[in-house]
């Protein structure tokens, strides 16, 4: 049998969700059915559309926890990136839309260890919103069936600084504008430089919070949807030092 009618007969088979006790089980699946693949073989298989529908928004919220689990653990799946990029071809079922930073430090898939065709990755310097980003996320839950919109901050960011220092350089100037609420709400009666990393992170935090509060109040859309308990909109920090990443309670 041809090695990608394989891998696809496994990415319907995979409970993905169980994936570390699935992925021993198909371990030992693999071993006995197929000699080529080694036992060592921890497969993470993209993600069908019956496995994602049956999850809720804390489901997926409890699923990415995990994964930064298994990154900061060294304990990553080991994903046939291959296979997965066979296995969603023909259709994708993310369970997630992302708002996070550009930054190089904070590529999302790989800190919180999912596959290919697992979530939707908005990316903007300062994970701020605009309306393009909006309609890609009510795209992405209302057509696409997504069950969170995570927006994540990270410690360290170089666009809160360059808000915080008011920094200007051609488009740039436009969109650090669009953080500057953030450095003004946050609350900090220390150094409000941005050489204060504490101060920097407090803003981040606080810019996480508004643009969750800013994607809710222009995007009825997303907004009912949350109401209904379709999707949840959460906010995170991820902390370049640890690997952890902080999932807000709220
Ligand atoms: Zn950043």
């Amino acid at each position: 049998m041809p090695a990608r009618f394989r891998f696809r007969s496994l990415a319907c088979c995979a409970d993905r969700r169980g994936m570390l006790g699935a992925s021993l089980a198909l371990g030992a699946a693999v071993v006995a059915g197929a000699a080529a693949f080694s036992s060592s073989t921890v497969y993470a298989a993209a993600m069908t559309k019956a496995q994602r529908d049956k999850l809720s928004p804390d489901d997926v919220l409890a699923m990415m926890k995990k994964g930064n689990k298994r990154f900061v653990a060294g304990q990553r799946a080991d994903h046939n990136f291959l296979a997965q990029q066979r296995a969603s071809a023909a259709g994708q079922y993310p369970v997630a839309v992302l708002l996070s930073c550009i930054d190089s430090r904070a590529p999302a898939e790989t800190i919180m260890d999912l596959a290919i065709g697992d979530v939707f990755n908005s990316r903007v310097a300062g994970n701020i919103e605009n309306a393009d980003i909006l309609g890609s996320m009510e795209f992405a839950c209302k057509v696409a069936g997504a069950k969170v919109v995570l927006v994540m901050g990270h410690t360290a960011c170089g666009a809160i600084k360059g808000a915080i220092d008011g920094a200007e350089l051609g488009n740039l100037t436009g969109l650090l504008a669009k953080i500057k609420p953030a450095v003004e709400a946050t609350v900090y009666t220390g150094d409000r430089s941005s050489k204060n990393y504490a101060f920097v992170d407090a803003v981040a935090r606080k810019n996480v919070e508004l643009t969750k509060a800013s994607i809710r109040k222009n995007s009825p859309v997303l907004a009912e949807m949350e109401s209904s308990g379709a999707i949840k909109i959460a906010g995170a920090m991820y902390n370049l030092q640890t690997g952890l990443i902080d999932f807000f309670s709220a």
